[in-house]
């Protein structure tokens, strides 16, 4: 059986300090899991090579490590001595404050080229409001460190629509993130997923969130970045040219990834599936089996779907004649009277054999991909 060529991995460590006010993320604090945490390394380079006789990772491209809050991970530079080499990104996720010039030298000189830095603020009072155990000063000090220690390729997020935030507010916090001069800016607006702490104080009315601010934050937010040179290359990513994240180019034009570790998900052509949680997932592996907990098989209908919502995303687009190659169907046709209506209300438009969403669409993205479901 010919093995299928994995484009990306994602690797997940699912440690953090403590939990953050609005995080429904699989993550665990650090305290409350050592013995998970000791086996955690080996149990990962198992997994990978369990997948090792279905799949090619010879072609592999990107690699990203996230979390969690990888930079705590006490055994991360072993990890990463154990990974394939990516032909072409290798990008680790930290959060200001859990970093120290020595690892980040460390990791730079195995390979991994790309540090993004979950910065969130620059607000001490909302870094402390949201949970997040560092301030403004911690958030400078890291990237500093990172540039440094040798990283050219520095990533940060942030987020807005947060609770009381106002746009003043929100211009200063894109002001204090243009200084630091990285190339790559993330900036996502805030979501309130239910059991979080936020979502529960906005609940009893202790909290509100303004959905409508959160849309001209966003506009803003283009307007700002671009001002300073950042080309909007995807709905909440902002670069400089030559900057954009590879790994999630990859994920967006629908390539295959394997993801690997606790609750990490996977997409190989047709075939998703998602792994399992705490120590059902060690269990699994040391028992010599694959660690999932849910997989589907797509159908054709459904990865077209999937394929429009995820590429229109981006500024490029979706190549026309590229949809047509894949699926064997006309999109233009397939969809005509969706396209034709999202056209007229200026939300779609057709440029250069390319579909893309227009600026006027950029805030009611998802209600466009609905409409190829
Ligand atoms: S650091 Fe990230 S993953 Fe960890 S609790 Fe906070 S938001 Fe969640």
């Amino acid at each position: 059986m010919k093995k299928k060529a994995i484009q990306s991995l994602y690797v997940h460590i699912p440690f953090c300090i403590q939990k953050c006010n609005y995080c429904d993320f699989v993550s665990y604090p650090l305290k409350d899991c050592n013995e998970l945490c000791a086996e955690y390394g080996p149990l990962l380079v198992k997994e990978l090579v369990l997948y090792d006789r279905e799949y090619d990772f010879s072609r592999l491209k990107t690699i990203y490590i996230g979390g969690g809050t990888p930079t705590i991970y006490p055994d991360l530079l072993s990890l990463i001595y154990y990974l394939p080499q990516p032909k072409s990104e290798f990008t680790v996720e930290a959060n200001p404050g859990t970093v120290s010039y020595d690892q980040l030298r460390d990791m730079r000189q195995m390979g991994v080229n790309r540090i993004s830095f979950g910065v969130q603020s620059f607000n001490d009072a909302r870094l402390g409001q949201m949970g997040r155990l560092y301030c403004r000063k911690d958030v400078k000090d890291a990237v500093y460190m990172a540039k440094e220690a040798g990283f050219e390729n520095i990533s940060i997020d942030m987020m807005y629509g947060l609770p009381g935030q106002t746009s003043e507010e929100w211009e200063d916090e894109l002001e204090q993130a243009i200084a630091l001069k990285v190339p790559h800016i993330s900036a996502y607006a805030l979501t309130l997923a239910s059991g979080t702490p936020w979502s529960e104080a906005v609940r009893r009315g202790e909290l509100s969130v303004n959905d409508d601010l959160a849309g001209d934050m966003l506009m803003h937010t283009r307007q700002q970045l671009k001002n300073a040179g950042y080309n909007q290359y995807e709905i909440s990513n902002f670069s400089f040219p030559g900057y954009e994240c590879e790994h999630n180019i990859n994920y967006w034009k629908r390539a295959n990834y394997l993801g690997i570790g606790i609750n990490a998900s996977s997409c190989i052509d047709d075939y998703r599936f998602t792994n399992l949680q705490g120590r059902e997932y060690a269990d699994a592996i040391n028992e010599g089996h694959k660690p999932v907990a849910s997989s589907e098989l797509l159908t054709v209908r459904e990865m077209i779907s999937e394929t429009i919502f995820l590429i229109l995303r981006t500024d490029r687009g979706l190549n026309l004649r590229e949809f047509k190659a894949q699926f064997g169907v006309d999109i233009m046709e397939m969809f005509s009277s969706e396209i034709i209506r999202l056209k007229a209300l200026g939300l779609l438009i057709e440029h250069n054999g390319y579909l893309q969403l227009t600026e006027k669409a950029l805030p009611v993205a998802n209600q466009v991909f609905c409409r190829f479901v």
